[in-house]
């Protein structure tokens, strides 16, 4: 089992192999894909944004078997969600959750703007689903004087946000990082270098 450090560093790694235009695509061969026939030993849990530009495998030059992906819209953590995260902690093993954002997301950018015109209502349940999820982060960035939130701080205070709030809500996942035994992760991704910045780091 990799322990949350060494997952991190793993992370860090490919993640550096790729910027640098040196990865080495691994674990994608027939061998990689026999040895998995019976199960899975991923080494972290990665919550991701939807969004085409952030494909977590490439990002961080990884491959079949090596990490536990789930990708909403503005990555934002409905129940299912954090069933999925608690599920990879609980029963593979994981020891590295790493909540990902990334520059200019759309989904943040449809929040702000709802959120300012304040059009919430008209949204279709779906859409409004997301962005329940965001608007407690824009309350977080609304500038005291103009009441306005401060669109630059949007990526950031969402990342924040979502790592705040599985702490808050998933009380096995909090144990667990109070007693050291996991590492929660918020992370930034900017698409034009293809760095991976981390924002904070529990446990
Ligand atoms: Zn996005």
């Amino acid at each position: 089992m990799t322990d949350a450090k060494e997952a991190l560093q793993r992370l860090t790694d490919g993640n550096a192999r790729f910027v640098n235009g040196k990865s080495t695509h691994p674990n994608r061969c027939d061998e990689t894909k026999n040895s998995l026939l019976n199960g899975q030993k991923p080494f972290a849990v990665i919550l991701s944004c939807s969004d085409s530009r952030v494909p977590v495998e490439i990002v961080f030059d990884v491959g079949l078997g090596d990490v536990f992906v789930i990708r909403t819209a503005g990555h934002v953590l409905s129940d299912e969600v954090m069933g999925s995260i608690e599920y990879a902690v609980r029963h593979l093993g994981v020891n590295l959750v790493m909540i990902m954002g990334h520059e200019n997301c759309g989904a943040i950018k449809s929040a702000v703007k709802s959120y300012k015109e304040k059009s919430f209502e008209k949204l279709s349940p779906y859409m409004q689903s997301i962005m329940k999820h965001i608007y407690p982060a824009i309350d977080k960035i609304v500038c005291p004087c103009c009441e306005t939130p401060l669109e630059d701080l949007s990526v950031k205070a969402n990342i924040l946000y979502q790592v705040e709030d599985l702490l808050k809500k998933d009380n096995f996942i909090a144990e667990k990082v109070k007693e050291g035994q996991i590492k929660v992760v918020g992370a930034k991704y900017e698409l034009k270098t293809g760095k991976i910045e981390i924002m904070t780091e529990k446990g």
